[in-house]
């Protein structure tokens, strides 16, 4: 069957950026499981995805905005080091857990740490990054009534509920 909307797919990839480093794979976790026209993989790959069919091996580039987004400038900002955890070690890479004033969860890097105040970046790390994907469909199936009502895949590679 061809890949449309409730669609459950399961594909192989390796994800490089423009200068041809390796910057994801399926090669360590095995094959990426999703369920097809729930915006559960970025837009770009999922356009690329529909119509095609178990085996197919393509290669795409997915253009920045297309994939994570560009980046935000706004989205760097710098916290008083007075505003942080009393003791909490800082240092350049590490990555904190926050959350936006609506709830919704926040992924922030430290991107440079100075003498009173601490550089924080709220983009995705591939934000800005054109992704080129290859890809090799090693699976296709209906999604059953439940998982389209839930919106997410069960059994392997999904959820247990
Ligand atoms: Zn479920």
């Amino acid at each position: 069957m061809n890949i449309s909307d409730n669609s459950v797919v399961s594909f192989e990839y390796t994800l490089r950026s423009d200068a041809g480093e390796v910057l994801d794979s399926s090669e360590d976790g095995g094959p990426m499981t999703y369920l097809h026209g729930h915006d559960q993989i970025v837009p770009g790959l999922e356009q690329a995805m529909e119509g095609r069919k178990k085996g197919d091996k393509f290669e795409v580039k997915v253009a920045a905005k297309d994939g994570y987004g560009e980046r935000d400038e706004d989205a760097i900002f710098d916290v008083p080091r007075d505003r942080l955890p009393e003791g909490m070690p800082v240092e350049v890479g590490m990555e904190l857990a926050s959350q936006t004033p609506s709830g919704e969860p926040l992924f922030l890097r430290v991107v440079k740490v100075g003498a009173d105040k601490v550089t924080m970046d709220a983009n995705h790390p591939l934000a800005g990054e054109n992704l080129n994907f290859a890809i090799e469909v090693t699976e296709v199936r209906a999604a059953t009534a439940e998982e389209v009502r839930h919106g997410h895949v069960h059994g392997e590679g999904g959820h247990e509920h």
